[in-house]
């Protein structure tokens, strides 16, 4: 029998990318999604690419205990993956509680139903936010997390922090009075960016992009006059910031391997976490050269103001993810960057 695997938030960036590879790697999927910050594009263009017209599609808010509930008993769920998020940075600043009573909210449902359902893992979206500015590069999993700059931040914090005492406090479980042991993963992504293949799914921003990527894809079709590079003034060998920019596909295979480690009980520890990027700490002048490179085209851009918030670098040590997971980014910085603009020319021709 195929095992089930619920994406919340699949309707999404990265959860559209990982329901198509799961679904390629055998498994059924459910989308569960609010549909808060996305429209249909992203969940048709994944029924197109895997021809699977019989996805389950549950639009549901997961901070409503009961729907989450009753989506657990309508389907025999073997590992969740909760992406149903919100992501904006500068914005959870602005609205903290916003922040904390979705993205809290949303995850307590999630494992309370969970723990209710026998047999059910679950795999958190985290991110490599949750170092802050390390004081050692590349980071490793066991790299001290920094307190976090921004409410967004915390969330991911607090919630991988719930994930692993919920893990821990479920263990004793049998399925008596209706408890069932949790086991969890947090993965911790760097930079994604960049679309699948067939330039059917990607990035989908509301507004003004706040991510380096989508910037430059919307400033090279011309819906964005001008990009700004924030800082060419930190310590770095041409002044501008260095981040590990992972591909959106690479990342959702990792997920495929950490839901394949869960389901066919492969796990080391009930809870564990993985950095999920190359390895390669790009900066941002290198991107914005190589995209104009690869693309054969010129970026409109400028040299501004450092970003509040920033860290100066920050990138992954893999080795955890490559030898427990089995996983390896493999695409390179050209075919990402060219897909992230087939994706954007994509947009303009269906727009
Ligand atoms: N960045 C930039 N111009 C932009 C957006 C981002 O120079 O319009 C820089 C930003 O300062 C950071 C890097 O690109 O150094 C990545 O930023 P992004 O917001 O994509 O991800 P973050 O690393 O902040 O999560």
């Amino acid at each position: 029998m195929k095992k089930r695997v619920l994406v919340s938030g699949g309707a999404g960036y990265i959860g559209s990318h990982v329901t198509v590879e799961l679904i390629a790697a055998g498994y059924e999927v459910v989308v569960a999604d609010n549909m808060s910050n996305c429209d249909m594009t992203c969940f048709e263009g994944v029924k197109k690419i895997t021809g699977r017209d019989d996805i389950p599609f549950e639009k549901i808010d997961c901070c409503d205990p009961a729907a989450v509930d009753k989506l657990f008993s309508d389907y025999a769920i073997d590992a969740v993956i909760h992406f149903a998020a919100f992501k904006a940075v500068g914005e959870s600043v602005a609205e903290p509680l916003k922040y904390y009573r979705n993205n809290l909210l949303s995850f307590l449902n999630i494992l309370e139903a969970a723990k209710s359902h026998s047999g059910c893992n679950v795999l958190f979206s985290s991110s490599a936010t949750v170092y802050g500015e390390a004081e050692t590069l590349p980071v490793t999993e066991s790299t001290p997390r920094m307190p976090a700059t921004s409410p967004y931040g915390n969330t991911k914090q607090m919630s991988e922090d719930i994930l692993r005492d919920v893990v821990f406090a479920t263990a004793k479980y049998d399925g008596k009075d209706g408890q069932w042991p949790v086991k969890g993963i947090a993965l911790r992504y760097f930079n994604p960016m960049g679309a699948h293949p067939s330039a059917l799914i990607g990035e989908l921003p509301r507004g003004v992009p706040n991510n380096l990527v989508p910037f430059i894809t919307q400033t090279a079709i011309g819906k964005r006059e001008c990009l700004s590079i924030f800082g060419n003034d930190y310590p770095t060998a041409d002044g501008t910031c260095l981040r590990d920019y992972i591909d959106v596909v690479d990342l959702a295979k990792a997920h495929v391997a950490a839901v394949s480690r869960m389901v066919e009980g492969k796990m080391k520890e009930d809870y564990e976490i993985f950095n999920i990027g190359t390895g390669r700490p790009v900066s941002v002048y290198e991107l914005v050269t190589a995209f104009e490179k690869v693309n054969g085209l010129k970026l409109n851009y400028k040299f501004a103001p450092r970003r509040p918030g920033d860290v100066v670098a920050i990138w992954a040590d893999t080795s955890l993810a490559n030898k427990e997971l089995g996983w390896k980014a493999e695409r390179t910085l050209e075919q990402t960057l060219a897909s992230a603009w087939a994706w954007e020319k994509h947009l303009a021709e269906n727009a």
